[in-house]
């Protein structure tokens, strides 16, 4: 992998990630010349006292691009005939950048864009095997480079997919908050895996996997390094959680082995989820996200790195809404149940 870093026009940082896997070496010297004025951001963290958890207030967020017309998308590449993007090359593999309108910024932890390819019409499920393994090496160099900020504390890769998850930008991407603070759902975990080693002595990750691999009916795809299923109480009506079959904290610790295994386990995993509800259907919208362990969290060393992907729809052309029991109180109430998923999760297979 090569990595070229520059800077953009109102000084964001843009990475670039090439596969450098021919006998050119690949050269990104193309600059921004956009006349682009520094975005006042203004993110400020309030801590709710009754909840205890954190809110970020980013009110510069209202002014951001709302889907554009394909011609005048800021994740295509700049094109010489004077069209300019967020991208001032004419062409890239997977890139990085500061986001321009951020959740979470000046101090308060980052927030940057991950652009899959610069075919606006692909989703993630249409890359090819070595361009996914160039996003894991991504996820993973970003995790790293971020770690090292001052006051980040977790690191979270994700992708939104379809405007139904409110994306606002078609083009295929993701997202990666830095986070300045351990996220409510990760402290959860984190003080469920204390009191499940209290009371057991032994690690919730291991057992959890353990118990879906002797009960097997929510398995949806064992890998010789991954292994996906349903869990046993899913939120969402289509989940599915992948856990590597060796725990480690984060993707820095995962090894080669299942490095090289998971793009084709997760583009498996992506090309199911278009195909739940029918051929006709439009592609599913979901929700993707890396869960890793906070770089200095006491329970760290017990916290087991794994992916996430749910999607809202239901069934053809109904959405899963958080109404008044999700929204009002946390309490999930879930239409399909996950055996009967992750049976039809089984059968789209790929042949
Ligand atoms: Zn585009």
């Amino acid at each position: 992998m090569k990595k070229t870093t520059t800077r953009l026009a109102d000084g964001r940082e843009l990475i670039y990630y090439d596969a450098d896997d021919t006998a050119d070496p690949v050269v990104r010297d193309a600059v921004d010349r956009r006349p682009l004025e520094p975005v006042a951001t203004h993110s400020e963290l309030r801590h709710d006292p009754l909840l205890g958890d954190t809110v970020a207030i980013a009110s510069h967020r209202q002014g951001r691009t709302y889907h554009p017309p394909a011609d005048q998308c800021p994740l295509c590449p700049s094109d010489s005939g004077g069209r300019l993007s967020e991208i001032p090359d004419t062409d890239y593999e997977v890139v990085v950048f500061e986001n321009r309108f951020p959740s979470l910024a000046g101090g308060a932890g980052r927030c940057e864009v991950v652009c899959f390819t610069s075919d606006h019409d692909a989703s993630f499920a249409d890359l090819t095997e070595a361009r996914a393994r160039l996003v894991l090496d991504a996820w993973v160099d970003r995790t790293r480079e971020l770690s090292q900020l001052p006051g980040v504390v977790q690191v979270f890769p994700f992708e939104n997919r379809g405007k139904e998850i409110g994306v606002t930008l078609g083009h295929p991407h993701g997202q990666i908050y830095a986070y300045p603070f351990v996220t409510p759902r990760t402290a959860l975990m984190l003080r469920t895996l204390d009191e499940h080693r209290e009371r057991t002595g032994r690690n919730l990750f291991d057992d959890v996997l353990a118990d879906e691999a002797a009960d097997g009916r929510r398995i949806v795809l064992a890998a010789e390094h991954w292994t996906a299923f349903v869990p046993h109480a899913a939120h969402w009506p289509y989940e599915v959680h992948l856990f590597p079959r060796r725990r480690v904290p984060d993707l820095l610790a995962l090894d080669e082995d299942a490095r090289a295994e998971f793009p084709r386990v997760y583009l498996e995993l992506l090309r199911r989820f278009d195909r739940i509800f029918g051929p006709d259907q439009p592609p599913t919208p979901y929700i993707s996200g890396w869960h890793q362990a906070p770089f200095d969290a006491p329970g760290r060393r017990d916290f087991g790195l794994h992916l996430e992907l749910f999607t809202i729809r239901r069934t053809s052309g109904k959405l899963k809404y958080l109404a008044g029991s999700e929204s009002g109180m946390g309490a999930f109430i879930n239409d399909v149940p996950p055996e009967v998923a992750a049976q039809r999760l089984r059968e789209v297979a790929s042949q």
